[in-house]
């Protein structure tokens, strides 16, 4: 991550010209979204649960392992293609999209990045083939101040042995590897918090209550208990003491893709309101005719638009080895704002119908709050802009 040429031949493209290759990804996802995601979404949104053959199916596309090089079983692709993936995914189902997201962006990119070569032989290929992994950072009392945290690693030989509390994990329900941090040496403050490859069976460790949610229903949020938990020391991922580095670099790429979330749900929501205003007839014309409505429609494209560019510029960047910090919490601040306004337009150009369940739009406005809140809130992507303004 240290060159500061760019490396990949789309670079020379305008940012939203697909190199080939990109373009196929992409459609064979929007694909995949619509026409095996799409008829379940209202279902999982009400159970509150993703199913479990979709989730096969995505690992069997591909799609849980897509940077993750081919002779560990992935797909061997770039960070670009995996903030396409949740794109297209997010504007069919916001949930589909996080699941993917976090696998790829977060999970799949600490290993790589971060692993020794026996812990990613060991579990490359589980989580590019069957196994869902989840980011546990966040507790009751340490989420914008993540590094509170309470939960503490005790050495104990050639293991540790983990006590604490996670909360709000994502894909904790299904997942059966968790990239979990705690305090090794409290008296060094954030400088004793490590990060540990904990695994589902591992003694001590349970996942406890699932949160029932306003939106992205489907993906699950737990709740972990880690009572004594022992876990070998050779499963610290990076060294002791340096887990506040790996969360921070971590969340800082992850967050493109969370921007991509939110702007692909706009694009959902935006595609839905056209094709209703084209078909919906008030005063003997389509609603499309009116110019009020025309104006609405635009506004919401543009927006859109700009969050793509931005979402997309922090991906090439980051593939490309330039800097990004910046970058991906605009893109992230941004998408997420662009993409609660869409929707929430969206729903009023569906009139009536579009405060019911029986009509998608109504679902992606609630998908669409949790953009300002995970991986850092809107406030804690502007405290990381203006940092970089004010030096
Ligand atoms: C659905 C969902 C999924 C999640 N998935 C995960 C996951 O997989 N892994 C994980 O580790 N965590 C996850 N989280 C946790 C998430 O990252 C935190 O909820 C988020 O970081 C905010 O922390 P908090 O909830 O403690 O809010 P708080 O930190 O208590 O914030 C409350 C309010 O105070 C504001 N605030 C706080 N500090 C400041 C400040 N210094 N300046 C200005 N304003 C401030 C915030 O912007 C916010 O508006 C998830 C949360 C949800 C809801």
């Amino acid at each position: 991550m240290s060159t500061a040429t760019p490396t990949m031949p789309s670079a020379q493209l305008p940012l939203t010209v697909l190199a080939e290759e990109e373009k196929m990804f992409q459609a064979t996802i929007r694909r995949f979204a619509r026409e095996r995601i799409g008829p379940y979404v209202r279902e999982m949104d009400e159970a509150g649960v993703f199913r479990k053959e979709l989730l096969q199916e995505m690992f069997q596309l591909g799609l849980m392992g897509i940077e993750i090089p081919e002779e560990f079983g992935g797909q061997g692709g770039s960070f670009f293609q995996a903030v396409l993936a949740v794109e297209a995914l997010a504007a069919v189902d916001p949930s589909a999209a996080v699941i993917v997201d976090v696998q790829n962006t977060i999970a799949n990119n600490i290993l790589l990045r971060w692993g020794n070569p026996d812990q990613k032989r060991r579990y490359l290929p589980k989580l590019a083939t069957e196994t869902v992994a989840s980011f546990a950072l966040s507790e009751a009392g340490s989420g914008s101040d993540a590094f509170a945290m309470s939960s503490r690693a005790v050495r104990d030989g050639d293991w540790f042995r983990i006590t604490g509390r996670k909360l709000w994990i994502t894909n904790a329900a299904e997942a059966g590897i968790y990239f979990l941090f705690a305090n090794a040496n409290p008296e060094a403050g954030h400088r004793g918090i490590t990060c540990f490859l904990v695994e589902r069976n591992f003694p001590g460790f349970q996942v406890g209550r699932k949160e029932d949610k306003l939106g992205i229903r489907a993906s699950s949020t737990c709740e972990l208990i880690l009572d004594d938990c022992r876990v070998p020391a050779v499963n610290v991922l990076g060294e002791v003491g340096k887990g506040y580095k790996i969360a921070i670099e971590t969340l800082n790429e992850g967050r493109i893709a969370i921007g991509a979330q939110m702007s692909g749900l706009a694009q959902g929501a935006l595609d839905h309101a056209i094709a209703y205003a084209k078909q919906r007839q008030q005063f003997g014309k389509p609603i499309a005719d009116f110019q009020g409505v025309q104006f609405e429609l635009a506004e919401m494209a543009t927006e859109v638009e700009a969050a793509r560019l931005l979402v997309y510029n922090g991906a090439r960047m980051r593939d490309a080895g330039l800097p990004f910090v910046t970058e991906a919490a605009m893109a992230k601040y941004f998408a997420s704002d662009i993409a609660e306004r869409v929707a929430s337009r969206a729903v009023e150009i569906f009139g009536g119908v579009g405060f019911t369940k029986d009509y998608p739009v109504e679902k992606l406005y609630r998908d669409a709050k949790i953009g300002r809140i995970y991986e850092g809130t809107s406030n804690m992507q502007k405290i990381t802009i203006a940092k970089q303004l004010l030096g």
